[in-house]
């Protein structure tokens, strides 16, 4: 499938810093109540918020801010040490209502949409798959999205981002924070939030921050391949 992109610029952007490779991808949903209302907001000068693209539920895809560009979608953000990742990242604004205004599924059209538009950057950059993110994982004390509902599995099967297979290794709950620190996370917050975080990613099916046998299971696997 080729992607149709339409340019609907963003005021609310600026230069990345000089040398700053692009080297992370972040994923987000719009959160309110209509695609145009995000749409609106993202290229609000008063908002100070936008992102580099905007899918909506039926597919199509919106350009705000070109990738040479800096867009400010992911605030106070934290990913395997580095700080402020607008500098150095590509945004994806993924419409959908949200925890807040009723949050529902992603339809196939969007997430196909999402797949190759995923594609077509990591084609242009070399970002890692461990540097594919949601904004809950560079956030995890500020944010949900683009949340549990999200096929990040469908995405990895795609060869877009990383998903856990089935790890023969069960790590003592003790390790948790290591191996959370390992695959990315900021430690300086409570195990549950850290561990919330990874589960709205990873293991979606159960999202309470506790480390039960699947969530550390799952943990391990990830390390691993962050670590690969
Ligand atoms: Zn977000």
């Amino acid at each position: 499938m080729t992607l149709r992109i339409r340019d609907l610029p963003s005021p609310n952007q600026d230069d990345r810093p000089v040398g700053t490779p692009i080297d992370m991808l972040v994923l987000h949903y719009t959160g309110m109540r209509s695609g145009e209302e995000a749409i609106a907001r993202l290229r609000d000068p008063a908002a100070r918020v936008s992102s580099h693209y905007v899918v909506e539920e039926d597919g199509t895809v919106f350009r705000l801010v070109p990738e040479a560009r800096r867009a400010w979608h992911a605030g106070i953000s934290h990913w395997r040490g580095r700080t402020g990742l607008n500098a150095s990242s590509i945004g994806i604004e993924v419409v959908n209502p949200g925890h807040d205004w009723g949050y529902r599924p992603f339809p196939a059209l969007q997430m196909a949409a999402v797949c190759d538009l995923c594609l077509e950057i990591l084609a242009r950059h070399p970002i890692p798959a461990i540097n594919l993110v949601a904004h809950s994982d560079i956030a995890p004390d500020r944010k949900q999205d683009p949340g549990e509902l999200f096929d990040w599995e469908g995405l990895a099967a795609n060869g877009v981002g990383l998903w856990p297979h089935d790890s023969a290794a069960m790590p003592a709950e003790a390790a948790a924070p290591a191996l959370l620190a390992a695959i990315g996370y900021r430690t300086d917050l409570p195990l549950p939030v850290l561990l919330a975080a990874f589960q709205r990613h990873w293991r979606p099916a159960r999202v309470d921050g506790v480390a039960d046998a699947g969530t550390l299971a799952r943990l391990a696997a990830i390390a691993a391949l962050a670590a690969a």
